[in-house]
């Protein structure tokens, strides 16, 4: 791709240009975030008018069975499985992943406990998204059984960390900041052989990569519905349990979703067969119906069409930066190598956050993340060849321009 002639000749070959249309799209923005919130399906806002005029306000309380809201949880997760390899009944889609990363970090370590009583370590990486750890902590605290964090500093020393004192391994399969992504296949056997549990987070990875979790024999994974499977902001997580383990887990958040017979309002606790026993409490139905608006798009292809052209945007981005910006400070954090390389690409810029509000002033929206990455996120289903050529000429021109040193650009926001 050497002129922007080539990136619209990309995009007339590119079998999913055509699902561009199941998007509602801003006119004069280059979305690069869908890493982070995805951009709502064209289906959302009908969607979520029907829920609230027709299943809210004329079912009322008869939609619980009705219009399927009580089965939705895991009727979603059925509908997700095909994308991450799981099978039917092994997904619920609920809470957080920093909820059901205390329910399942919680229930592995029971589970390792019981094998195992003198396993109390669990394995992490420093650079994993800080809520991952904070629930471990949170939870080592808590349990208050002499568990500890092992982190390790680069990717490649996990296989050595992992050992005969690890109960579970806590992985992110792509990295938030970096947009590397491990082999989970070679590190979940490496995780068994050692004899613990591989506990997978896919926040970076549903519908951003093929992901095979029975294929690889995966013990527990969550991930989330709002970045690349386009759910909308805050839209409900989801947790995935490998069928041999459903039933001997015991999760600690047992409410009345969970029990066995909910509406037998029994004053005992009696966790549900299957993957039911992994819900807790009432479900946000207007926002998790959203969700089904985005996992319908996903039925018109397949994730290894998806990848093909993640990688070529991506692909296509780096070169174009490195023949288009050279000169100007700035260091590719993503790996180069395709096996390793997640659907976002990080740059380091000495002064990546001024840059990064430079470049959404102009409507070229990706994001930062501390320190000094600049984060452009390549989402195959709605992101066009021309918009990666467009972005990196805005991109050449504030650094060329030096646009970023306005005083406006320095100012922190919030959320970044
Ligand atoms: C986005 C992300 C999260 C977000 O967690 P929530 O509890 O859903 O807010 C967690 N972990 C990773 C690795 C992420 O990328």
């Amino acid at each position: 791709m050497k002129t922007r002639a080539d990136a619209i000749a990309l995009d007339g070959d590119d079998p999913l240009a055509r699902l561009r249309d199941r998007f509602t799209l801003t006119p004069d923005v280059i979305y690069l975030d869908g890493n982070s919130l995805g951009v709502p399906p064209a289906a959302a806002a009908a969607r979520a008018q029907a829920v609230i005029a027709q299943e809210w306000t004329e079912g009322l309380i008869r939609s619980w069975n009705a219009a399927g809201w009580f089965a939705l949880p895991r009727r979603l997760g059925d509908k997700l499985a095909p994308l991450v390899g799981a099978a039917k009944d092994e997904i619920v889609v609920t809470d957080t992943i920093s909820v059901n990363l205390f329910k399942l970090l919680s229930a592995a370590l029971k589970m390792a406990h019981d094998r195992d009583p003198s396993r109390r370590v669990i394995v992490s990486e420093r650079a994993n998204f800080p809520t991952d750890l904070y629930i471990a902590q949170g939870l080592i605290e808590q349990l208050d059984r002499g568990y500890s964090l092992r982190l390790v500093d680069d990717p490649a020393d996990l296989p050595d960390a992992i050992d005969e004192d690890t109960a579970v391994a806590m992985i992110t399969h792509v990295n938030y900041r970096t947009g590397y992504m491990h082999d989970m296949a070679a590190l979940t056997q490496i995780i068994q052989r050692a004899g613990a549990l591989a506990l997978w987070d896919l926040a970076h990875s549903a519908g951003a990569v093929p992901v095979d979790l029975n294929g690889v024999h995966a013990d527990f994974a969550v991930g989330c519905t709002y970045k690349y499977l386009n759910g909308g902001p805050g839209s409900p997580a989801f947790a995935w349990v490998a069928k041999r383990h459903q039933d001997a887990l015991a999760q600690p958040l047992s409410g009345w979703w969970g029990h066995a017979a909910p509406f037998e309002m029994n004053p005992v606790y009696a966790p549900g067969q299957g993957i039911g026993r992994f819900l807790c409490g009432t479900q946000p139905i207007v926002s998790m119906s959203l969700v089904e608006a985005g996992l319908d798009v996903f039925l018109e292809t397949d994730m290894q069409t998806i990848r093909r052209k993640s990688l070529a945007l991506t692909d296509a981005f780096i070169a174009l930066v490195e023949a288009r910006c050279g000169g100007h400070p700035l260091t590719l954090v993503t790996p180069r190598a395709h096996t390793q390389r997640g659907s976002h690409v990080s740059i380091e810029h000495p002064h990546g956050y001024e840059v990064m509000q430079a470049l959404i002033a102009r409507g070229v929206i990706g994001d930062y993340r501390e320190p000094r990455v600049l984060r452009f996120g390549f989402t195959p289903l709605y992101t066009r060849f021309v918009d990666v050529w467009d972005a990196v000429e805005t991109l050449r021109d504030v650094l060329d321009t030096e646009a970023w040193r306005a005083p406006e650009f320095a100012a922190r926001h919030s959320v970044t």
